[in-house]
């Protein structure tokens, strides 16, 4: 028999499968096995991907030896390798990497085991006197200690006791060892809770009842923020769960709160494994393997957990389905949305992607049919949303006010402040590269063929639109009211939270941001200092938007609101939208009623207007059909070719080819191209490397013109550049 192999080296020119004989190999290698192998004058690491007959070479090498007791990816898992290579264009083994823990590559992590010792059947409740002189204490305290306890480990009995008398029992007999492993297990301080019961609201119910009435499918549930999506993501795990079935539930990294973990660890205990960024190498590792053999049942995690090892997958969900941290970014380059679909497909299982807020695209898919739409549109317990107050920054301009808060924002905060209750002041970074706006009318540069904004670049000091390239020149007067403060930048966090502090002497104030979040437990402590109540105000980034319930947080202020609407993206409207409604969605969320001031330099913007409302289907229709008459996204798909290297000649050399050959690919699916284009990218270089860049927009026929243009970019790549291809990227700079 021959294995099919891929070696464990990242590198375009050894991305193949290579043979080698099984035969006379002792082991019992099948797909799936991590496996060692002679490559050239090496050994490697390598993935048995399938085993078959004879090769179509002689003299195959053999195996030396297989790395794991199992195997460690699924058949399903392979099958998603070759969807992902192909969807992607990736490197097999970059894919394979994705679904093992990191550090079993090079053995860096093992299984934890610890050693027992135990008194032997045969000499339990005999006279020890029978076998054990008289004299020798030591080996008798043991013995007593040992009857005591039944058992305990050997690295205990080392401290306490004498490893002589140790050794001497077990040499006879009377003492046994057993090896036993151990599981590191992540936050083990937070233990499992009673459950605490509730009873679906009947609008919850409705929902479970529709998820759990069919086998497959892909549900898109709507939910205000507050409405109870997390409960019915915990009965439909729980259904699937009778069945005999396994489920994976996926949350954007920044909302996997302690409470989260509570909830799961509560409700199906140890069925629970978690994988996220901040478990121990170890911990990673025990959690992945209790997937995988079927210990634990339900893989809760970011984003990558939708590679967790399960089998017999009975539900998918993908919570806060929005958020952009579903796009993977850097190499490999996957789309978490299609690599759940992938496997719900394969399992012929459900899909539930949850939201307050849905993506553009997911609804889109909902009102197409190709999704059903499941609705939550009350808060449990019929809860207010909180009241949002739109405050236009250009009138505090003219009437003198030049600070960071308007005079609505400080008279709140001050109700707030003597009523004992909390407020949460966000501060939008989002995108804060940078745009040009006037402060007295609310005018935002922008491009005049693409609508996105402008970004200020300062090396080159100009305005430039991230898609198609064009430049324009730097303003330096309005050219709607003739005013100069016309400007850029932001505020930032620190110089809101002093200015609080003169305001407000006597109360606490605390900062979450990137600054203050650099310790692993910073996030926690912060949040639980806020949430103990000793501090009255917490001022932050993101970071603050998503998943958190402080009950006693009446009010909510939003600073910069425009500074994610200006952002150069078209998506910059949506994820406005997204981003106020989830910071919004923190106030009043237990009995006191909530309320919320935005302040804004554009008080007329649709956004605010259909977000002050909580009109999301409002907000849809109007983003939708911008987005029909422009063509783009969920209308057209963007692809980025994007070619960088040390050598600038070497790379435009490089785009160029691509650029005459994807013209030719146009030329022949002239109706396929909203736009096409090559130029530089928005950022000339990034750590000594030039990037240029391929723009086009594709209407129809995607997934043949993109297999051409992986074709395209195959034949075009030389060593010393690197060409990267992205589908609908997050970010163009
Ligand atoms: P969402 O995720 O939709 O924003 P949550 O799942 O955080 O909402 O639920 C908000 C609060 O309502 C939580 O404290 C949760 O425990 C509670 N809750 C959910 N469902 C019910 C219910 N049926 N009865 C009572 N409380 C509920
Ligand atoms: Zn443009
Ligand atoms: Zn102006």
């Amino acid at each position: 028999m021959v294995a099919e192999v891929i070696v464990d080296i990242s590198n375009s020119e050894v991305d193949r499968i290579f043979d080698y004989t099984l035969d006379g190999s002792p082991d019992d290698v099948r797909a799936g096995f991590r496996v060692l192998v002679p490559f050239g004058r090496q050994t490697v690491e390598g993935y048995v991907i399938g085993i078959k007959e004879k090769s179509e070479f002689s003299s195959l090498k053999p195996i030396i030896k297989k790395l794991d007791a199992y195997p460690v990816i699924t058949e399903e898992m392979l099958a998603l390798m070759n969807f992902m290579t192909k969807a992607y264009h990736l490197r097999k083994v970059d894919v394979l990497r994705l679904f093992i823990p990191a550090q079993m590559r090079g053995g860096k992590v093992k299984e934890l085991t610890v050693k027992y010792a135990s008194i032997a059947e045969e000499y339990r409740d005999k006279d020890e006197m029978l076998f054990i002189r008289p004299s020798a204490q030591a080996q008798l305290d043991l013995f007593y200690h040992l009857s005591e306890c039944g058992r305990d480990s050997v690295t205990e009995l080392n401290k306490n006791f004498s490893a002589a008398a140790l050794r001497n029992l077990v040499s006879r007999g009377i003492v046994v060892l057993v090896e036993e492993e151990e599981l590191r297990v992540p936050y083990s301080q937070i233990n499992k809770e009673k459950v605490k019961e509730v009873t679906l609201t009947p609008a919850q119910s409705k929902v479970v009842s529709e998820v759990c009435s069919e086998q497959s499918g892909t549900y898109l549930l709507h939910g205000v923020t507050g409405s109870g999506k997390t409960e019915v993501y915990m009965r439909c795990i729980s259904f699937v769960l009778e069945r005999g079935k396994t489920a994976v539930m996926l949350v954007p990294e920044i909302s996997l709160t302690p409470q989260v973990l509570r909830s799961f660890r509560s409700r199906f205990g140890d069925n629970v494994a978690l994988l996220h960024s901040g478990l121990s190498v170890g911990e990673r590792f025990d959690e992945w393997r209790r997937l995988l053999d079927g210990r634990a049942k339900v893989a809760v995690g970011a984003r990558s957990a939708i590679f967790a090892p399960l089998s017999n997958l009975g539900l998918i969900i993908i919570d806060e389905e929005h958020d952009s941290s579903y796009v993977s970014e850097s190499n490999p380059r996957y789309i978490t949305h299609e690599v759940a679909a992938f496997r719900a497909s394969f399992n012929g299982c459900k899909l539930l992607l949850g939201s307050a807020t849905p993506g553009i695209e997911s609804y889109y898919h909902a009102c197409q049919g190709d999704y059903k739409l499941l609705e939550l549109p009350e808060r449990v317990n019929k809860k207010q949303l909180p009241e949002m107050e739109i405050v236009n920054m250009c009138k505090e301009v003219y009437d003198g006010n030049n600070g960071v808060f308007s005079r609505r924002l400080i008279s709140e905060l001050t109700d707030c402040m003597a009523r004992g209750e909390q407020a949460i002041i966000f501060i939008n970074r989002r995108g804060y590269s940078s745009y040009m706006m006037c402060r007295h009318c609310g005018y935002v540069a922008k491009c005049e063929q693409c609508d996105v904004s402008l970004v200020y670049h300062k090396e080159e000091n100009v305005l430039k639109c991230h898609y198609c390239g064009n430049r324009y020149a730097v303003l330096d007067e309005c050219p709607q009211c003739h005013s100069s403060s016309i400007k850029r930048g932001f505020v930032g966090t620190q110089a809101i939270v002093e200015q609080l502090s003169q305001l407000f002497p006597d109360k606490k104030i605390l900062r979450m941001d990137n600054d203050t979040t650099q310790n692993k437990n910073s996030h926690a402590a912060i949040l639980g200092e806020f949430a103990s109540g000793k501090a009255s105000i917490l001022v932050g980034t993101q970071m603050i938007a998503k998943g958190h319930d402080f009950p006693n947080v009446t009010l909510v202020g939003i600073v910069d609101a425009d500074m994610s609407l200006h952002f150069a993206d078209y998506r910059a409207c949506e994820r406005t939208y997204q981003l106020i409604t989830q910071v919004a969605g923190r106030a009043g969320r237990d009995t006191k009623p909530g309320k919320v001031v935005l302040q804004t330099y554009s008080p007329h913007h649709y956004v605010y207007r259909f977000a002050a409302n909580n009109d999301y289907k409002g907000f849809y229709e109007k983003e939708c059909n911008l987005r029909e008459v422009t063509k783009y996204p969920p209308f057209s798909k963007i692809v980025r070719v994007l070619v960088s290297g040390e050598s600038e000649e070497l790379c435009s050399r490089t785009l160029k080819g691509i650029f005459d050959d994807i013209s030719v690919l146009s030329r022949d699916n002239r109706g396929s191209f909203a736009y096409f284009a090559a130029m530089k990218s928005p950022v000339k270089r990034i750590q000594n490397k030039y990037r240029v860049q391929i723009l086009m927009r594709i209407v129809s026929g995607f997934d043949k013109i993109i297999g051409n243009v992986y074709n395209i970019v195959d034949r075009h790549t030389v060593s010393k550049v690197s060409v990267f291809v992205e589908i609908n990227p997050n970010n163009l700079s």
